[in-house]
């Protein structure tokens, strides 16, 4: 009997990518294109993680799907105007490969912009899946990260994200939770939720992650 592959669960923007200012630069561009005077940099930043819907829903209810189109046309030309891995992050994704664990992304994203855009930033070679949400309850559920576990056929372990719903859909899953400060929410939201590890980087997961034996 084989046991199954050992995973690291990530979260995609904010947690492995600093992608925040292209995310907020075609969400404004959007109502930009209508003629409607586009929400502020914060108050784009404050949403982020949710459904893209969700976002457009709380300024322009009425506006919603033609907002999700421009944004969807326009977010994929300037994906990676400024977005880059953060700091170390693509040497710990090859640590922990050769150490023997699969990684996967679970993402709001959708999956086809999930795809084009890790593809786009050269990382889907450090990857073993990338899974978006399509059509099913995002983060906080758990489904996005049950979904990238089954597509790997996989037990998951550890859940690295950089918001309360990384953490919630995480614990949901029965994985451990690892809460990173560089990305979207400070420090002190992250601890309302109590995090396995509430980190400034991903040391402490290395440190938690051994080589697996050869099997
Ligand atoms: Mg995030």
């Amino acid at each position: 009997m084989t046991s199954p592959h050992k995973t690291i669960v990530f979260d995609l923007d904010g947690t492995l990518v600093d992608s925040l200012p292209d995310i907020i630069a075609s969400f404004q561009h959007a109502f930009a294109s209508l003629g409607l005077k586009a929400p502020t940099d914060e108050e784009v930043r404050a949403l982020i993680g949710e459904p893209l819907e969700d976002m457009y829903a709380r300024f322009a209810p009425e506006h919603v799907s033609t907002l999700c189109d421009l944004y969807r046309e326009h977010y994929p030309r300037n994906f990676v105007n400024r977005s880059r891995p953060n700091p170390g992050v693509i040497e710990v994704l090859r640590t922990l490969r050769g150490r023997g664990y699969k990684l996967a992304v679970a993402t709001t994203k959708r999956t086809d912009m999930a795809r084009r855009f890790v593809e786009a930033l050269g990382m889907m070679p450090a990857l073993d899946h990338v899974q978006g949400t399509d059509g099913f309850p995002h983060k906080p559920a758990p489904d996005v990260i049950h979904r990238a576990l089954a597509a790997l056929g996989a037990e998951g372990l550890w859940m690295v994200g950089d918001t309360l719903n990384d953490m919630e859909a995480g614990r949901a899953a029965g994985l451990r939770t690892y809460a990173v400060t560089w990305g979207n929410q400070d420090a002190e939201t992250l601890a309302t939720s109590a995090p396995d590890e509430l980190q400034p980087d991903l040391g402490r997961l290395l440190e938690h992650l051994p080589p697996l034996p050869r099997v």
